[in-house]
């Protein structure tokens, strides 16, 4: 089998808002790609910080430069911008990060180890549950399904910042790492 140097070989990007919650301002940009990039996941899963990999549905999440991306075979998603003016620029970096561990992979040891994302319920049973939309998010639910994508910090709820939250932020933290 014929190996190339570049596993992505074309793009399109977009900037999408947060589907959790439209009219936040929260943005990310979503990259889809022609070819499967699954392969790179082992290699990807090594190279990144606080990777959650699901082997078998092949996504992989983690972080890169303190950004979280999620990984599809035909996806990357690189969540919440600070910046919106350089959306070209992420999405180039991000397929640039790809096409480069493959390019180097047969230096790269790959590692399977597998983490599986904690399902949403489980996030929310250890957030205040007060609703009060101080994380931006209209409901402590829809904050935990943006927390489990990785689309935001666990900080963004001030509530667990509070002493008498701080087991649940433990809780939470036990489920995944949270940059
Ligand atoms: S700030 Fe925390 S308690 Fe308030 S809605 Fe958001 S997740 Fe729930």
């Amino acid at each position: 089998m014929m190996i190339h140097d570049k596993l992505i070989n074309d793009y399109k990007f977009e900037l999408v808002e947060d589907h959790h919650n439209p009219g936040s301002g929260n943005y990310s940009v979503r990259v889809k790609l022609s070819d499967d990039i699954s392969t790179v996941f082992p290699y990807l899963n090594t190279l990144l910080y606080d990777t959650w990999y699901d082997y078998k549905n092949r996504i992989l999440i983690g972080s890169r430069n303190k950004i979280r991306h999620a990984f599809r075979p035909h996806e990357i998603h690189v969540a919440v911008l600070a910046d919106r003016s350089n959306v070209a620029d992420i999405a180039g970096e991000a397929v640039d990060f790809v096409n480069k561990a493959w390019k180097e992979h047969d230096h790269i040891m790959p590692s399977l180890i597998q983490r599986k994302l904690p399902a949403v319920y489980e996030i929310y049973k250890f957030l205040p549950q007060t609703n009060c939309k101080k994380c931006g998010y209209p409901t402590c639910l829809a904050f935990a399904a943006a927390l489990r994508s990785g689309e935001v910090k666990l900080e963004q709820c001030p509530l667990l910042l509070e002493p008498e939250y701080s087991r649940n932020k433990e809780h939470i933290i036990s489920l995944f790492p949270v940059d």
